[in-house]
């Protein structure tokens, strides 16, 4: 479903990516783990249209080419990013937040039923709907980031870093919530330093360090994988 391959992203002189695949199937949970400055973010900026990769790469959903594609085109092409630090309005209720995540084409015809869907998924979010965003606790806030992205109706969800900053029992009740997502249809990109309830919650991964993969495997290989261990000595071991 979403490919890509000879990614490299630079900022200046500064090799962000260097030469970069993975691939992400249909429906299905991935991960990319990787200590702060390898790149992670980079990578799913590139997809969504927001940094521009070097030339030679190829990233396609469904065999389409989305180099080039502009960030406000991506959630209609089926692809929705909740960025690091949430990016909602703080400003704004909670349901105008999740009306501004239906602008898409895409989006539109189906947006009861996609509401319903996120209130049914984040019962919170229904008893606040008139409240505040940014007068909400950050797994609140955390949970209209995700309800909004999920309102385009997304063939494929990335996340940056969701557990930042959270709380152990709203990141699980998080991930929990994230799982009944990825039941329910939708494919995960998920980047993350918690090694383990990511490695929990994917089928697969990938390992980024300063720019280069440096592992790929199941779950469970990179569970036993000792560089995984060395990239986050001191934040998960
Ligand atoms: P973090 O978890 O700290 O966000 P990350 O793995 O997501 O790390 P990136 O944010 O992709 O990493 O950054 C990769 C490298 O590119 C870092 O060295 C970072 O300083 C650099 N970088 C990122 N954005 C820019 C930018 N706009 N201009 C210059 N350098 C940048």
């Amino acid at each position: 479903m979403l490919s890509l391959e000879k990614l490299s992203v630079r900022y200046g002189k500064h090799v962000a990516l260097d030469n970069v695949h993975l691939r992400v199937d249909k429906g299905e949970t991935v991960v990319i783990l990787g200590a702060n400055g390898a790149g992670k973010s980079s990578l799913l900026k590139a997809v969504s249209g927001l940094v521009r990769p070097e030339p030679g790469a190829r990233i396609t959903l469904n065999g389409r080419d989305m180099v080039g594609v502009s960030p406000h085109q991506i959630p209609d092409a089926g692809i929705a990013l909740v960025p690091e630090g949430r990016g909602i309005f703080v400003a704004l209720t909670v349901e105008e937040n999740l009306s501004l995540g239906a602008y898409s084409k895409r989006a539109r015809a189906g947006e009861r039923q996609q509401r319903d869907f996120i209130f049914d998924l984040f019962p919170r979010l229904a008893e606040r709907r008139r409240q505040i965003a940014g007068t909400m606790s950050g797994g609140e806030q955390q949970m209209v980031a995700i309800g909004r992205a999920l309102m385009s109706n997304p063939e494929i969800l990335m996340l940056d870093e969701p557990s930042l900053g959270l709380a152990p029992v709203v990141v699980g009740e998080l991930f929990e919530t994230l799982g009944r997502i990825s039941t329910s249809g939708v494919a995960l990109l998920l980047v993350e330093q918690n090694v383990k309830i990511s490695l929990d919650l994917a089928s697969r991964g990938y390992l980024l360090e300063v720019g280069r993969l440096v592992g790929e495997g199941t779950a469970d290989e990179l569970q036993q994988d000792p560089a995984v261990q060395h990239a986050f000595l001191g934040l998960n071991a």
